[in-house]
């Protein structure tokens, strides 16, 4: 039954020499058992723990004792004869018996590696928005908080731009909210078109959109932050036959010794309103000026 089973089961003794091990296991790791039978299980791990591990089989067995390993489910992964790593869910347990009076141990090895893309997959779709597939909050935050750390600590200059289309509402009045949504979906192109690869861009808000600038001075980030409201400004976007023209408007805040995420945000955010206030499709720097703009 254990050498038919689609679970691969494992026993090496204490010098961590495989005594045992069944089709599955074998299959797995695309060895024939009988290339598997007697050789160290280290040639099947990562080369990072490889060399430990014989030291850790052994000083278990003189020793016993709390195991971060045994009894317990961890998730490791095996290298293939293919040389290809791949990942595994693992539950090690010593046996009540020894070979030639070596101590054995047992494990079950399962393949984790469809599992592991699956949580790959939805860790990827919960940080972005569906709709633009650009981060959403919960993807932004944690990589603006990194950056933010990052900046402060390597002492660069980081900049932040806040950005929220204009008479948005209209659009959707006049062409509906699907012509919205395509506008929207138009608009993250457009943005990260003009971004660089290190550059975040995050969907803060219905259709405010954040755009993280690391290692920016001031200067730059106005600048930066007027050539997307020009790129915007510059296509009216063609949807069928409707022209829909967007502009947007853009508050702009760079990285202070004492700042925060949300620090950052709230001056960007005050930068945004006068930007509106200065009648919109406008970009407002840092010093609350609003950038000219060429005729
Ligand atoms: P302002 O220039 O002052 O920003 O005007 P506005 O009309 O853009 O501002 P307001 O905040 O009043 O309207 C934002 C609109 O954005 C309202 C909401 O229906 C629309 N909106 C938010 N999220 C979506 C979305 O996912 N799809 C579509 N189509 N519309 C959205
Ligand atoms: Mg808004
Ligand atoms: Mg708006």
């Amino acid at each position: 039954m254990v050498d038919r089973s689609t679970v691969s089961f494992w026993v090496i003794d204490e010098n961590e020499r495989i005594r045992y091990v069944n089709r599955a296991g074998a299959e797995l790791t695309g060895y024939a058992v009988d290339e598997l039978l007697g050789a160290p299980f280290s040639m099947l791990m990562p080369t990072e723990l490889a060399g430990n591990h014989a030291r850790w089989v052994g000083t278990y067995a003189k020793r016993g004792g709390p195991s971060g390993i045994l009894g317990q489910v961890r998730e490791f992964q095996l290298r293939h004869r293919d040389g290809e790593l791949i990942d595994i869910e693992l539950k090690a347990f010593p046996l009540d018996a020894t070979e030639n009076g070596r101590k054995l141990f047992g494990g079950l090895i399962s393949d984790n590696r469809d599992r592991k893309a699956l949580e790959a997959k939805l860790r990827a779709r919960a940080a972005h928005d569906p709709l633009t597939g650009c981060l959403n909050r919960g993807g932004f935050f944690p990589l603006a908080r990194r950056a933010l750390a990052y900046a402060a600590t390597h002492d660069q200059p980081l900049g932040l731009l806040l950005m929220d289309v204009d008479h948005f509402k209209r659009v959707n009045d006049r062409h509906g909210h699907q012509v919205g949504d395509e506008v929207l979906k138009w608009l993250v192109e457009l943005i990260a078109g003009a971004l660089r690869d290190e550059d975040l861009l995050g969907r803060y808000g219905g259709e405010e959109f954040v755009v993280l600038l690391p290692d920016t001075e001031a200067v730059r980030v106005a600048e930066v932050a007027d050539r997307v409201r020009r790129a915007i400004a510059g296509h009216a976007l063609s949807i069928g036959r409707i022209e829909v023209p967007i502009t947007v408007s853009v508050g702009c805040a760079t990285l202070r010794p004492d700042d925060n995420i949300d620090t950052l945000l709230s001056r960007a955010d005050d930068k945004l309103y006068l930007a509106k206030k200065a009648g919109r499709n406008c970009v407002v720097d840092e010093r609350g000026t609003a950038v000219p703009r060429e005729a």
